[in-house]
């Protein structure tokens, strides 16, 4: 396949892993991130791809960076809503500022992204959308409130797009990641984390690699009858209904 993929987040983690991916499979890539230029500097020289500083949870920054891109490498065929933080806590100790970043950098961002580029995908009958919600966004995960409901919020996201956009040509499904190995997953306490291993079928946590992959079939020419969908991939840590 061809064309331009956005992938917010796509200079570190899981991310990049999508971002190589896709580039390797023949997208001309355009990956945003946060704040972090030194790591999205390596990330551009490694893998060829240009990068877009940009807060994801700001909708005009979005709006003008997929702007940029759009006049820089033409109009976007993929979008790839990965970009996400964690602010934990227990709820009743949480603070309204934990729970505004949470929210507007995982969930505000799927709009603040998808809008920019939804009118040029309907116009041009192609599109594909993918997000990355969370197993902690299907069951819920303690001190995590405020991840969760932006996590499940990805989800009815993913469906109800998916049904405004079908006969357009445009497909738009969620994945739901378990614990995989990453910046994100290596700041939790390592006893807190070999606890989760324990729990996990698999008996391992999950490569960024392998949510690449699902993202490189849910983007191709071949799932077009793949829609409104929520992909686990989690080891079988939780069997969602
Ligand atoms: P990392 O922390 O490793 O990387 C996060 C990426 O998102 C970085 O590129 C970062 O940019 C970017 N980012 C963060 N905030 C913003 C922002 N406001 N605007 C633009 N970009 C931003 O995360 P992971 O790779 O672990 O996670 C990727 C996604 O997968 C997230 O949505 C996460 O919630 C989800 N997920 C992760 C799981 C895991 O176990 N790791 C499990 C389930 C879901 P910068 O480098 O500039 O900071």
């Amino acid at each position: 396949m061809s064309g331009v993929a956005i992938v917010t987040g796509g200079t570190r983690g899981i991310g990049k892993a999508i971002s190589a991916r896709l580039k390797g499979d023949g997208y001309t890539v355009a990956a945003i991130y946060g704040g972090n230029d030194e790591a999205a500097k390596a990330c551009a020289d490694e893998l060829g791809i240009a990068v877009y500083r940009c807060d994801v949870s700001d909708p005009e920054g979005c709006a003008e960076t997929v702007s940029r891109i759009e006049a820089e490498h033409g109009p976007v065929a993929v979008l790839v809503n990965n970009a996400g933080i964690t602010r934990d806590g227990m709820f009743h100790k949480m603070s309204a500022d934990q729970w505004r970043a949470v929210l507007s950098t995982n969930l505000d961002s799927a709009f603040n992204m998808t809008r920019p580029v939804i009118d040029g995908m309907r116009e041009r009958g192609f599109g594909r959308i993918v997000s990355i919600s969370s197993i902690n966004g299907q069951k819920g995960q303690l001190g995590q409130v405020n991840y969760s409901a932006a996590k499940a919020g990805l989800i009815g996201f993913t469906r109800a797009l998916a049904m405004e956009t079908a006969r357009k040509g445009i497909t738009v499904n969620a994945i739901a990641p378990g614990y995989v190995e990453t910046d994100m997953t290596s700041q939790m306490k390592p006893e807190v984390l070999q606890s989760i291993v324990a729990g996990i079928p698999v008996g391992r946590m999950g490569k960024p690699e392998e949510i690449a992959h699902a993202v490189s079939y849910l983007v191709s020419e071949h799932a077009g009858f793949v829609t409104g969908a929520v992909l686990t991939a989690n080891g079988g840590q939780y069997v969602a209904a």
